[in-house]
């Protein structure tokens, strides 16, 4: 029978534990042992395996974070720690690795997969939603929710009191997350990384809008925005709007943790299962994605950041609605 090692490396994202989980509890149905690996790939090359209990596994759905922890890793990078790691599974005679992670992680699965032949199988994780080859990515949806959720909060003080905010929204590369919560959140600017960051026409739209206005105005800016993130765009605020007084909220790590919502644990649960079959069926070096609403099986080393993550449907919204 196999013996399947999982590991969970790079970002933490809510949902990493229901993937753990449905990952175990399939592989245990189908006959092969898990094993759980510890701290990423960084424990992965220091032989850091746990046993995975049941009960322990159920307990931590509704929580964020991994209770496998995860790590970035420099060794992991190379071919020797590569090769250190591939002589650690050996020693403890697992023959497959389930990977959830980023593209990163997923790119260093798939040359893991090429130069050692272990059977590997990457599932797909990151707030920024932007994993080539799938619809959706674990933890994007309650990163939405949250975002979402606070941009929500702080409109109630900023309506109260007439105000005007910027508020930042995680996402270095990629402005999907602070869209998305910005259109769910009814934003009244959006500057993300994906358009030219118009800011002369935004501050026009605002300072209309501010003539006429009797609640707060709102302007979400995603951290990786060519204008630097919220506090320059707070400034830029500052200088239009020289009798206010600019609100600024960065909302940094609390987008990262939290209770996973039931979509990220159903999609989470989708791809464990998927990844466990695929091993059962031989298969070796693919990622599972969502398609539609069809589970599939992509190729790993085909796997890279998605960078226009934002379809031309979705970018039509902002002109719409801003
Ligand atoms: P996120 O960016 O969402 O946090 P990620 O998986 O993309 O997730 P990275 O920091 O890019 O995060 O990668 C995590 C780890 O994967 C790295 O620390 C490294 O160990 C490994 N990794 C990344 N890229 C490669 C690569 N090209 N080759 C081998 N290993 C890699």
């Amino acid at each position: 029978a196999k013996r399947i090692a999982i590991l969970t490396s790079g970002g933490d994202v809510p949902g990493l534990n229901a993937c753990i989980r449905a990952v175990a509890l399939a592989a245990e149905r189908s006959g092969f042992s898990i094993v759980g690996v510890a701290h990423g790939y960084d424990g992965l090359i220091d032989g850091e395996f746990l046993h995975l209990e049941t009960e322990v596994l159920r307990a931590a759905v509704p929580r964020g974070g991994t209770i496998l922890r995860s790590a970035r890793s420099k060794r992991f990078t190379t071919a020797e720690g590569r090769a250190e790691a591939a002589k650690q599974l050996r020693a403890a005679h697992i023959d497959s690795l389930v990977v959830i992670g980023g593209d990163g992680s997923l790119t260093g699965a798939a040359a893991f997969a090429a130069e050692h032949g272990f059977a590997v199988m990457g599932i797909p994780k990151t707030i920024d939603n932007d994993v080539e080859g799938t619809d959706v990515c674990i933890g994007f949806d309650t990163a939405v929710n949250t975002a979402m959720q606070a941009i929500d909060r702080i409109r109630d003080t900023a309506d109260s009191h007439a105000r005007i905010f910027a508020v930042e929204v995680m996402g270095r590369d990629s402005g999907y997350l602070a869209w998305a919560a910005g259109m769910a959140g009814a934003a009244d600017g959006i500057l993300i990384p994906e358009t030219d960051a118009d800011w002369r026409s935004l501050e026009e739209k605002l300072k209309e809008r501010h003539k006429t206005r009797t609640g707060s105005l709102l302007v979400v800016v995603a951290e990786g925005d060519e204008t630097g993130g919220a506090a320059p765009v707070a400034k830029r605020l500052q200088a239009a709007f020289p009798e206010e007084s600019i609100g600024l909220c960065v909302l940094g790590h609390t987008q990262r943790g939290g209770s996973p919502t039931a979509s990220d644990r159903i999609l989470a649960t989708r791809f464990a299962v998927a990844a466990v079959d695929a091993i059962a069926a031989g298969k070796s070096g693919m990622m599972t994605a969502l398609v539609g609403d069809d589970i599939r099986l992509v190729p790993i080393a085909s796997v890279r950041r998605r960078p226009l993550a934002l379809t031309p449907e979705r970018l039509r919204l902002m002109e719409i609605l801003i």
